[in-house]
C-alpha cells in the first residue's frame, strides 16, 4: 500500500506524493496536485479528509472535489486558474461554503479564498464605498467600517461567516433587504478573472474598457432578443435569485438595481454562483450606520394573521419585518440560552410573533412610528399585542435568537431532518397568507410539516419539510416541489428567493423563465466561459435535483458497527415528522450506538467559523483551517464512520490518521457543546477517538504520565525537590521535550510538600458523620491539582465556607487516599482506568448526594466531569444522583447567597477585577454566577474578558507540538485584555488558564475562593 497522502502537498513532496493522488483522484487530480504545488504558494489538499471536509456545504448534497487549493495571493488564484484551464480541471470558487443548495460541492478544483483573500483594500468615506477582497467576512468587514460610521447592509443571518465573494456569488439578501436591498442593489463594480485567464473590471456599463463593453453588448443583445419572455416571465418581486440577471438591460425588479437607472455589467456577475468568472475584488456601496433603532413585537392569535397583517405593516417604512412562528418560539424557549430573551418578547401564547424594526438618526421618529406600529395593530383588531423594544440591548439579544432559528430548527435528533429545497420562494405580499395555507396543506399530504420563519417584509419565508433522505426523502421532495412552484405560479412569485439555484434549484430555472430565456442563460455562460471551466452543471445543464447519487445521506448510506467506549445512546433515536416526538433512546438503529448520528447532527451551516463572541472554535481562529474547525472534524467523523475515507480501514475507523489529524487541535473546550446551534459535542467524540486510537497504537510515555499524573502525586509530593529539577535544569527540560514532548518552552506545576493533605487536619474539617449530621454542611472535592499544586485554593474555599457558617467535608476514597474524576484518563484515552476512578468518585460522594448535600468542586474541568463524561460512561444511577448535587464554588457561593445563607462579612474591594471563565465555567453557562459571586465583594465591579479558550487546555499548551498554536489562541484575546489592565486582579479558575496567564502576561491570576478569603473580614 503506498505511504499516507500528507494534508499539505508541498514543493518538496510534489514527486513523491502524485503516485498517492493518482491512485486516490486518477491521473488529472495528480497532475493538477503537482503543478499547484510546484508553480504556486498556496496550500495544495488533495488527501481524502481535505477532500472530504469540502464535499459538503450546508447543502443536503455531497460531491468529493478533485483537490483543494488555498491561494495566498492573486497571482496564486491567476496560476491556479491557468493551470486548471490547461489540464482540462473544473474550478469551483468558494467562500465559508455556507451556501444550502450545494453551490459549492463538485467534482472541481475547490478554491477557498476564506483563509488569505480578506484584505479591506479601501475606504473611501465620503463617497460611502469600499474595495475587498471576495474572502473577507461580513462582520469583520463591518467592524471595519464602524468607526467610519457606515456598514456594508445586507445583513445575512450568517454574517459571522458569510464571505463577500460567497454573498455576491448567491445574490444574498439580509433581514433588512426592505430598507437596503440585496446584494445586487449594493455591489457597485467587480474585478474578476475569466476562464480565458483575462483580468476584467465589471462596472457601469457606461465606463467599460473595450472587452468588457464587448460583453455588455452581447447581454444587451439577448435581453432585447428576448424581451418578450422578460416581460412576461420576469418573476416582479425583489427577492429574484434564479439564474443570471439578464434583466439589468430590461429591469423587472420592484428595487431598481441602481439609484440612477442606470446599467452596471457587475451585477451580471452577482448571483451567478461561481458559473461566469472567480472574483479578485469587489467594490461595495455603503450605508450610514443609523444610529437608534427600536422594535416592535407583534404577537398575533393565528398564523395566518401574521401573514395577513404583513402587507399592512410594511406601510409604515419599517427595515425589517421578520416572522417567527410557533414551533420556533418554542424550541428557542426550550433553549436555556435563548428562554428569557423569548419570552421577554411575547404576551400570552402566540401563534406567532413578527420583529418589526425601525432604524434611523432622528429617534423622536421612530418612537413616532412604534406608536403608529401599535395604532395600526389595534385596528387590525389586535389592541395590546405588541412589545416596544425600545432600548438596544433586548432588540439585540431577540435579533440574534432570529438569526438563529434556522439552527435551532435543525437540532432534531434522528434521520428526518428539515430539507431545504422550496424555502425560499417569493411571493407578493397579499398573496403571502394565501400560499403560506396551500403550502402547509402540501406539507400535511406528504405526512410532514414545516417551521415558518424570516422575511415577511419581502413575501420570503423560510420553510423547511421534515424529511427523511435515507429512506423516502428525495420522491416526497421532488412531489413537494412540484406542488410548491404551482403554487407560486399562481400567487406570480419567485421560486428562488434567496438562498440561490445550486444543486436544489438549478432544474426549475428553465420552468421558472422558460425555454427562450434558459436559452439566454446558455449563451451567457458559452460567452464568459465557452470552456466551461467553472462551476459546470450548475445554472446551466443542472442536474436533477433528486439526484441520489449526489446526497450526503443517500439511501445507501449506512454506518459502521463499533462498540463505543461512552453511551451515546440519547442521539440514536428517530423522529415523527409530524410531532417530531423522538423514540427511546437507543431504538435509532444506528450500529454504532449513537455515535454517528451524533456526528451527523452537524448540518454543516459553518457557524463554527465565527470570530466574535462565545468560545467555539478555537483552533479555527488560529489556524483558518477547516480541518482544525468543529465543523471539519465532524465532517472527518462521519465520512470516516460511513466508510466514505479512502484509505480508512473500516474496521477501526477513529483510530485512523486523517481522524486524529483532525482532531489534533480540538483542545476540547466544549465550545461547540454550547455555541453550535445543534450541540455538536466535539470533546466528547474526541475522547471516544482518542480511546479507540489508544486501543488499537498503544500508549506513549507522555499519555502514561498525563493519565497517571493523580497516580504520580502521590509519590512525587514526597520529594517534590526531584521532578522539579525539570523545571529548574536547562538539559533536563529538553530532555523532557524528548523524551516526552512537554515543550521544553513551558515550566510545570511545581510540586510542594505541604499539600492540602498535610494541611488538612490543621482546618478543622468535619468529618464524614458530623457533615452528614450538621444543617449546614457541604462536601468539598479536592481534586488532584489544587490538592498538590495550589493548596491555598483549597484551603481558601474551606475558610471562606466555613466563614459562612458551614460543616465542609473533604471526602476521601475507601483506602483513605485521593480522590479524582478521570479527566487526565480521558485526555490519554484511558477510559476503563477513568471509569474506574469515576466510580470510587462516586462511591464516595453518593451518601451526601443522597441526603442532598452539595458537592463543591474547584477545578471547573474536574467537578463538572461529573455532570458531563460522567453520566455517560455506564455507571449506573449514582451517576445522575451525585452529578445532581455537584456544583462549582461559585454555583454555590450563588445559590447560597441568593437563598440568604451564605453572608460571611468582606472588606471592600481593593483592585479593579478582570475574570478570564474557563471554557467549561462557559460551556456550562456557570462564568457569570464567578462575577455574581465576586459581586458580593463590596464595591466590586468585576468585567468578563470576552476570550475564547486560553489556549493551555489541560495538557495541550504544554505539549511541545502544540505550544505555538497554545499561545496563539492565548494572544486571541486574553492575554492582551490582561495586560491592557496592569492594576486589575485577574481572577481564573482554571489550573491551566492561570498557568497560561503567567506564562504569557508574567501576571498571578487567582482563583475566585482565594479572592473572597483574601476580603474575609
Ligand atoms: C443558517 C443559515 C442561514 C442563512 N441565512 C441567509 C440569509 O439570511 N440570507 C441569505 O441570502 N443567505 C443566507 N444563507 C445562505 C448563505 O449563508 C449565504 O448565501 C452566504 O452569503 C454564502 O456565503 P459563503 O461565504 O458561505 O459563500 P459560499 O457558500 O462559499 O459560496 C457561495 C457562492 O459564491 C460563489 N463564490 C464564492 N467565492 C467566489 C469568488 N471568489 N469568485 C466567484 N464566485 C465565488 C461560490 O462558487 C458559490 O456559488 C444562510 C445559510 C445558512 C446555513
Ligand atoms: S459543528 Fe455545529 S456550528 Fe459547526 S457547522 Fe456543524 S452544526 Fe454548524
Ligand atoms: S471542543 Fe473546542 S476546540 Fe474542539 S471542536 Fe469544539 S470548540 Fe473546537
Amino acid at each position: 500500500m503506498n505511504a499516507p497522502l500528507p494534508g499539505l502537498v508541498t514543493r518538496s513532496t510534489a514527486e513523491r506524493a502524485a503516485a498517492t493522488i493518482a491512485r486516490l483522484g486518477g491521473p488529472e487530480a495528480a497532475r493538477l496536485a503537482h503543478r499547484l504545488a510546484t508553480e504556486t504558494q498556496g496550500e495544495v489538499l488533495f488527501d481524502a479528509g481535505s477532500r472530504g471536509r469540502y464535499a459538503t456545504d450546508a447543502s443536503i448534497y455531497q460531491v468529493m472535489p478533485l483537490g483543494v487549493f488555498v491561494p495566498r495571493t492573486h497571482q496564486d488564484v491567476a496560476a491556479a486558474l491557468a493551470i486548471a484551464r490547461e489540464l482540462g480541471a473544473p474550478l469551483l470558487s468558494r467562500g465559508a461554503g455556507s451556501s444550502q443548495c450545494g453551490q459549492t460541492v463538485g467534482a472541481a478544483l475547490v478554491v477557498d479564498a476564506s483563509k488569505h483573500l480578506r484584505k479591506v483594500l479601501a475606504i473611501d468615506e465620503k463617497a460611502m464605498t469600499a474595495e475587498v477582497e471576495p474572502g473577507i467576512v461580513l462582520d469583520a468587514l463591518n467592524a471595519r467600517l464602524k468607526p467610519h460610521g457606515l456598514w456594508f447592509p445586507v445583513d445575512v443571518s450568517t454574517s459571522a461567516q458569510a464571505t463577500i465573494g460567497g454573498m455576491a456569488g448567491n445574490n444574498s439578501c439580509g433581514s433588512r433587504s426592505i430598507a437596503y436591498g440585496n446584494m445586487v442593489h449594493n455591489v457597485l463594480g467587480i474585478d474578476a478573472w475569466l476562464s480565458d485567464g483575462s483580468e476584467l473590471s465589471f462596472g457601469p456599463v457606461a465606463s467599460l474598457g473595450a472587452k468588457e463593453r464587448e460583453i455588455a453588448d452581447f447581454v444587451r443583445g439577448l435581453a432585447e432578443a428576448h424581451a418578450g419572455d422578460i416581460e412576461a416571465r420576469w418573476p416582479k418581486v425583489m427577492r429574484r435569485v434564479g439564474g443570471y440577471n439578464l434583466d439589468i438591460f430590461r429591469p423587472q425588479s420592484e428595487r431598481p438595481y441602481t439609484s440612477d437607472g442606470s446599467v452596471n455589467l457587475a451585477h451580471l456577475l452577482v448571483g451567478s454562483e461561481g458559473t461566469l468568472a472567480a472574483y479578485r475584488s469587489l467594490r461595495l456601496k455603503l450605508a450610514p450606520l443609523p444610529r437608534s433603532k427600536v422594535l416592535g413585537v407583534v404577537n398575533f392569535p393565528t398564523f395566518r394573521a401574521a401573514m395577513a397583517a404583513a402587507q399592512h405593516l410594511v406601510t409604515l417604512g419599517p427595515t425589517a419585518v421578520e416572522l417567527v412562528d410557533r414551533t420556533m418560539i418554542e424550541l428557542a424557549r426550550a433553549n436555556p440560552a435563548f428562554r428569557p430573551t423569548m419570552e421577554a418578547a411575547l404576551i400570552g401564547a402566540p401563534a406567532a410573533i413578527l420583529l418589526v424594526e425601525f432604524s434611523g438618526d432622528d429617534r423622536r421618529e421612530l418612537l413616532r412610528r412604534l406608536k403608529a406600529l401599535v395604532e395600526m395593530v389595534a385596528d387590525l383588531g389586535l389592541p395590546g399585542a405588541v412589545v416596544e423594544m425600545a432600548d438596544e440591548g433586548p432588540q439585540k439579544a431577540l435579533w440574534e435568537v432570529r438569526k438563529a432559528g434556522l439552527n435551532i430548527m435543525m437540532s432534531l435528533k434522528g434521520d428526518g431532518k428539515p430539507v431545504s429545497f422550496i424555502e425560499d420562494c417569493a411571493v407578493p405580499l397579499e398573496h403571502l397568507a394565501d400560499y403560506t395555507d396551500a403550502l402547509t396543506e402540501v406539507f400535511a399530504r406528504h405526512g410532514t410539516r414545516g417551521t415558518w420563519y424570516a422575511h415577511a417584509s419581502v413575501g420570503t419565508l423560510h420553510v423547511r419539510p421534515i424529511l427523511d433522505m435515507r429512506s423516502d426523502g428525495a420522491a416526497k421532495m421532488r412531489s413537494i416541489a412540484e406542488e410548491a412552484s404551482a403554487l407560486v405560479r399562481k400567487f406570480k412569485g419567485a421560486y428562488s428567493g434567496e438562498h440561490g439555484d445550486g444543486l436544489c434549484r438549478g432544474e426549475w430555472i428553465a420552468w421558472q423563465f422558460g425555454a427562450g430565456i434558459d436559452a439566454a442563460f446558455r449563451a451567457i455562460k458559452q460567452r464568459l466561459d465557452p470552456i466551461g471551466l467553472f462551476a459546470p452543471n450548475r445554472i446551466v445543464d443542472p442536474p436533477r435535483m433528486d439526484d441520489a447519487s449526489l446526497f450526503r445521506y443517500p439511501p445507501t448510506y449506512r454506518t459502521i458497527p463499533l462498540k463505543t467506549a461512552l453511551d451515546w445512546s440519547a442521539w440514536n433515536v428517530q423522529n415523527d415528522p409530524l410531532t417530531e416526538a423522538t423514540s427511546a433512546p437507543g431504538s435509532g438503529g444506528d450500529p454504532s450506538g449513537g455515535l454517528a448520528k451524533a456526528v451527523e447532527m452537524c448540518n454543516n451551516n459553518g457557524h463554527c467559523r465565527k470570530f466574535d463572541a462565545g468560545t467555539m472554535c478555537p483552533s479555527f481562529r488560529v489556524t483558518r483551517d477547516e480541518k482544525h474547525l468543529t465543523r471539519g472534524r465532524a465532517n472527518t467523523l462521519r465520512l470516516a464512520l460511513s466508510g466514505q475515507l479512502e484509505g480508512v480501514d473500516v474496521a477501526e475507523p477513529l483510530a485512523s490518521d486523517a481522524v486524529q489529524e483532525a482532531l489534533a487541535l480540538c483542545v476540547g473546550c466544549k465550545g461547540c457543546k454550547r455555541d453550535c446551534p445543534t450541540g455538536v459535542d466535539m470533546a466528547r467524540m474526541k475522547i471516544e477517538a482518542t480511546a479507540r486510537r489508544k486501543a488499537v497504537r498503544g500508549f506513549t510515555l507522555r499519555d502514561r504520565c498525563i493519565g497517571g499524573l493523580p497516580a504520580l502525586a502521590r509519590v512525587a509530593r514526597r520529594v517534590p525537590w526531584l521532578p522539579n529539577l525539570r523545571n529548574r535544569v536547562g538539559w533536563v527540560r529538553r530532555l523532557g521535550e524528548r523524551w516526552l514532548g512537554i515543550s521544553a518552552k513551558r515550566s510545570l506545576p511545581a510540586w510542594r510538600r505541604d499539600t492540602f493533605d498535610r494541611v488538612a487536619p490543621t482546618l478543622g474539617l468535619a468529618s464524614r458523620d458530623e457533615a452528614l449530621a450538621a444543617d449546614k454542611s457541604v462536601v468539598l472535592f479536592v481534586d488532584t491539582f489544587n490538592g498538590n499544586f495550589e493548596t491555598e485554593n483549597a484551603v481558601a474555599a474551606v475558610r471562606v465556607l466555613q466563614a459562612a457558617g458551614y460543616a465542609v467535608h473533604v471526602a476521601r476514597a475507601a483506602d483513605g487516599g485521593e480522590l479524582c474524576c478521570g479527566r487526565t484518563l480521558l485526555a490519554a484515552g484511558m477510559t476503563e482506568e477513568a471509569r474506574a476512578r469515576a466510580s470510587e468518585l462516586l462511591a464516595a460522594f453518593l451518601p451526601f448526594a443522597e441526603r442532598g448535600i452539595a458537592i463543591v468542586g474547584l477545578e471547573p474541568s474536574c467537578l463538572l466531569s461529573l455532570r458531563d463524561e460522567i453520566q455517560v460512561m455506564g455507571l449506573g444511577e449514582s451517576a445522575p444522583t451525585v452529578g445532581g448535587q455537584a456544583l462549582l464554588f461559585e454555583e454555590f457561593v450563588v445559590r447560597e447567597a441568593r437563598a440568604g445563607r451564605f453572608a460571611p462579612a468582606l472588606q471592600p474591594a481593593a483592585r479593579p477585577i478582570l475574570v478570564h471563565g474557563h471554557c467549561h465555567q462557559k460551556a456550562f453557562g456557570t462564568a457569570p454566577k464567578v462575577l455574581e459571586a465576586l459581586r458580593l465583594i463590596p464595591g466590586a465591579e468585576p468585567t468578563l474578558i470576552e476570550s475564547s479558550c486560553c489556549g493551555m487546555a489541560g495538557t495541550f499548551g504544554y505539549e511541545a507540538e502544540h505550544y505555538e498554536t497554545s499561545m496563539a489562541m492565548a494572544e486571541l484575546s486574553l492575554l492582551p485584555a490582561v495586560r491592557l489592565a496592569p492594576d486589575a486582579l485577574v481572577v481564573a479558575d482554571g489550573t491551566s488558564c492561570r498557568h497560561q496567564i503567567a506564562d504569557g502576561a508574567g501576571r498571578e491570576a487567582l482563583h475566585l475562593a482565594r479572592v473572597l478569603c483574601d476580603r474575609l473580614a
